[in-house]
């Protein structure tokens, strides 16, 4: 199994100059200076992010306070449309629901929208594909496509925002809540589009949705270098580390990328983290049945956690089609979580939804890919 090379890109050329530019690309005072550069007084910028982050709208012919002449050249010049659904599949009484899209230049991306009774989350994508590897996963097989530009991550949230708004979601209008980065692709791989997507998210109107960092989970594999970064941007936003196991030596299969940082290193940096920020992080553990549930490993994660302020997200296996992994039995599962909270580590199991319609992160880009091919 190769291993990608792991750098954070800040600046991406070759992605830079193919996707469109959207305002979502830029900070506040950017996006300023792009709206002179374009040839429009600089408030126009603050007009049409107030559109597009407060009233999320994407018809630039209600924009009233732009005059009508210039309201379609302006939009196309500011806010591109950079994604179109290809399809949606709904599942659980419609209230999860997969959006498969489609970007300027082909490439599949999906977002997973779900509504619980007290909030509603969406699971976003930040690259096409992913280069980490994981081989129980849908999306590592399909190895990495390219880095999604912020303004494609942002246009996913604002989509699912709108949505919400627009009562499409069974229970009628409501605001969205939570932000999972834990769609297709390694976020913290694509550090700068994803921080930009995150401060979108956070910044109040009109300059972001005014979303709270604490709304915000971003996973990662385990990338040392992009956990130390985060801690310093002075976000405090969720991290979600995905360890899947509590040995290096399963691990550097699992997750391939263990073999360049080890648990040792990552939990020293997710506690890094959670110092500076005095936010709990989640450890992501996804249950695969003889691979990783064994009793003996829920008691090794309890005593690399007891100590730690960590709480441990069980994620039953959503199984690949094809795929010799799958989730574990009932009763392992329980002792699993029996064992882990005899440590007073604080664990749940997560919600599975959306396993009737290929809900782990890359299932439905793949089948829709089989269909095109
Ligand atoms: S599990 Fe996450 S990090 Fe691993 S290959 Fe899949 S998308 Fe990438």
């Amino acid at each position: 199994m190769s291993l990608p090379e792991i750098k954070l890109v800040f600046d991406d050329p070759v992605q830079r100059k193919k996707v469109p530019k959207h305002l979502a690309d830029y900070s506040p005072e950017e996006r300023r200076d792009v709206a002179k550069a374009l040839g429009f007084p600089a408030f126009r910028a603050t007009q049409v992010s107030t559109h597009y982050f407060a009233h999320l709208s994407d018809d630039p012919q209600t924009w009233s306070d732009i005059p009508a002449q210039m309201r379609q050249s302006i939009a196309d010049q500011l806010t591109p449309k950079l994604i179109e659904l290809v399809r949606s599949v709904s599942c659980d009484a419609g209230t999860t629901r997969k959006d498969l899209w489609k970007l300027h230049d082909g490439v599949l991306v999906e977002s997973v929208l779900m509504r619980y009774t007290d909030r509603v989350t969406v699971c976003i994508s930040s690259q096409a594909g992913c280069g980490m590897n994981c081989p129980f996963c849908a999306t590592g097989q399909a190895g990495l496509t390219r880095n999604l530009s912020a303004g494609e991550i942002t246009e996913q949230i604002v989509a699912a925002a709108r949505a919400c708004a627009n009562g499409e979601l069974p229970g009628g209008p409501i605001r969205l809540s939570n932000i999972v980065f834990m769609g297709m692709g390694e976020p913290l791989a694509n550090y700068n589009a994803v921080m930009r997507s995150v401060r979108n998210i956070t910044d109040p109107n009109p300059d972001g949705l005014g979303i709270s960092a604490r709304s915000v989970t971003v996973s990662t594999v385990g990338l040392v270098n992009g956990i130390e970064k985060l801690t310093e941007e002075g976000i405090a936003v969720t991290l979600a580390v995905s360890l899947h196991t509590p040995d290096d030596e399963l691990r550097d299969t699992l997750v391939p990328i263990n073999s360049r940082w080890n648990i040792k290193e990552v939990l020293a940096a997710a506690d890094g983290y959670e110092k500076r920020t005095g936010r709990r992080y989640s450890i992501e553990y996804a249950l695969i049945r003889d691979i990783n549930d064994q009793s003996w490993r829920s008691d090794l994660l309890g005593r690399l956690l007891k100590n730690r302020n960590a709480h441990v997200n069980l994620i039953p296996l959503n199984p690949t089609p094809g795929s010799k992994w799958t989730a574990s039995r009932r009763e392992d599962e329980a002792e699993f979580v029996r064992i882990l909270e005899s440590y007073g580590v604080p664990v749940t199991v997560r919600d599975t939804r959306g396993r009737e319609i290929d809900g782990a992160c890359g299932q439905l880009a793949a089948a829709e890919k089989t269909r095109i091919d």
